[in-house]
C-alpha cells in the first residue's frame, strides 16, 4: 500500500499522515460526466478511503469526447454511469470502496445519500441540484466544492459551513436558463471539465487531510485562452441559507 502511494507520500503537504486521512475518508461526487469522470478517476487513485458515484444518466456517444472514465462498450451496453464508473475505478484500486448509485438527486433523498460523507463534490449539470446540495451541506455542516463548466469555461469554489460565503452567496438564486440546452448551444471542449475538475480534486485532498490554505475565491478559468482568474466572494448578509432558512 505504501509503494502505491509513496510519490505522493513524498509529497511533503501530504505525506504518511496525509494518506492515512485520505484513506479514512469518505466522500459523495453528485454526477459523474465529465467533471466526475476526473474527480472521480483522481480521488480513487488518490486513495480516499471510500467514494460515493451518484448519477441518473445512461452513457450516449456524445458524452465520450469529454467523460475519460468511458468507453464504447459502456455506451454499447447502455450502461448507467455510476455503474459503469464503478466497474472502472474498482479496477483501478481495489482498496478503494466505490459505490456507484444511479439515482436522481432531489430534496427527498438528498440526505440520505450524503449521510455520513466527510465531503461533497458538485459534479452535476444544473443549479437546481447545485442549490440542494448547498443547502443540504450547510444544514449538515458538510463542506463541499462547487464545479461547472459550459464552452471552454469552468468555475469552481470551496464551501465549508460556517466559515465561508455559500452558493447562494454567490448566486442569490438559480441562473435562469436550462444548463443541459445551454450546454448543447453553447457545446464543451473535453479539457474544461478535465482542468476545473482536477481543481476540484485538488481543494478535495487539502480539505480532507486537513491541509492549510484551502483555496477562498471563485475561480474561473477559459482554457481555450489560457486565463485564470480569482474573484473574491463576499458574504451576502440576507443570504437566506447561511441563516438556517
Ligand atoms: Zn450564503
Amino acid at each position: 500500500m505504501i509503494d502505491r502511494y509513496s510519490r505522493q507520500i513524498s509529497f511533503i503537504e501530504i505525506g504518511e499522515e496525509g494518506q492515512k486521512r485520505l484513506g479514512g475518508s469518505s466522500v459523495a461526487i453528485i454526477g459523474c460526466g465529465g467533471l466526475g469522470s476526473i474527480i472521480a478517476t483522481s480521488l480513487v487513485r488518490a486513495g480516499v478511503g471510500r467514494v460515493k458515484i451518484i448519477d441518473r444518466d445512461f452513457l450516449e456517444y456524445h458524452n465520450l469526447h469529454r467523460q475519460i472514465l468511458y468507453d464504447e462498450d459502456d455506451v454499447g451496453n447502455h450502461s448507467p454511469k455510476a455503474v459503469a464508473a464503478e466497474r472502472h475505478l474498482k479496477k483501478v484500486n481495489s482498496l478503494v470502496k466505490v459505490e456507484g448509485i444511479v439515482a436522481d438527486v432531489n430534496h427527498r433523498n438528498i440526505e440520505g445519500l450524503v449521510s455520513g460523507v466527510d465531503l461533497i463534490l458538485d459534479a452535476s449539470d444544473n443549479f437546481e441540484t447545485r442549490f440542494l446540495i448547498n443547502d443540504t451541506c450547510l444544514k449538515h455542516k458538510i463542506p463541499w466544492v462547487y464545479g461547472g463548466v459550459v464552452g471552454s469555461y469552468g468555475m469552481s469554489m470551496n464551501i465549508i459551513p460556517g466559515e465561508t460565503p455559500c452558493l447562494r452567496c454567490v448566486y442569490h438564486r438559480p441562473p435562469a436558463g436550462n444548463m443541459t440546452s445551454i450546454c448543447e448551444r453553447v457545446g464543451i471542449i473535453g479539457p474544461a471539465p478535465v482542468i476545473t475538475g482536477s481543481l476540484q480534486a485538488v481543494e478535495a485532498l487539502k480539505i480532507l487531510i486537513g491541509a492549510e490554505g484551502i483555496n477562498l475565491d471563485l475561480l474561473i478559468t477559459d482554457v481555450w485562452k489560457g486565463t485564470f482568474h480569482r474573484i473574491k466572494i463576499s458574504p451576502w448578509k440576507e443570504c437566506p441559507s447561511c441563516h438556517g432558512k
